[in-house]
């Protein structure tokens, strides 16, 4: 039952929160590992062909999905406690609490993600903003595109090194002379 509630409790969690226990029950589920908008990009990834680990714990920050072949990590982010800015909207009451826990959530984000490019690691953050239905197939298209990318960027040779063909006016910048004739 209450996993049905989630999808429209996405954006604004607080709005809907009208019970304090219910809200905490529902928190609870936010943040457990197989929320919607992961699953959202899980499956689509699966059926395409992808093939994958989820929230690996072994790589910093635990992403959601991780795809070696890719040398890619995805991140997927619900937009309130990740801290969207694009729509962050605070809840009413408490709300230098939740500034601050969500300030905290974006710096360790930051950590993580700077910690795995350094790894060699590409890093994709997905909003869960962006699953939503209307913009849902561009995202994924675009998940899936960045992965190509990535792929092909292993194999990528080394830049291209044209010999410098140096002109034949430079090479005879002085009189010609007959061996020999010089020292005579
Ligand atoms: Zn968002």
């Amino acid at each position: 039952m209450l996993r049905r509630a989630l999808p429209y409790f996405f954006c604004n969690p607080m709005k809907k929160a009208a019970h304090p226990n219910k809200y905490s029950a529902r928190m609870s589920l936010i943040r457990s590992t197989d929320t919607k908008p992961e699953l959202i990009v899980r499956r689509y990834l699966y059926g395409r062909g992808y093939r994958y680990r989820k929230n690996y714990k072994r790589l910093p920050g635990s992403p959601d999905i991780v795809l070696r072949k890719y040398r890619t990590v995805i991140f997927v982010h619900g937009c309130f406690w990740h801290g969207h800015e694009t729509h962050l909207s605070m809840p009413k009451s408490n709300v230098s609490f939740w500034k601050e826990k969500i300030r905290r959530n974006k710096e360790r984000d930051e950590r993580a993600k700077k910690r795995l490019q350094d790894m060699g690691w590409n890093v994709i953050t997905v909003w869960e903003c962006s699953l939503t239905a209307p913009r849902r197939q561009a995202t994924l298209a675009e998940i899936e595109l960045t992965l190509n990318k990535m792929f092909l960027e292993q194999f990528k040779p080394a830049p291209l090194r044209y010999d410098v063909v140096t002109p034949q006016n430079d090479v005879a910048a002085e009189p010609e002379q007959p061996y020999g004739t010089q020292c005579d």
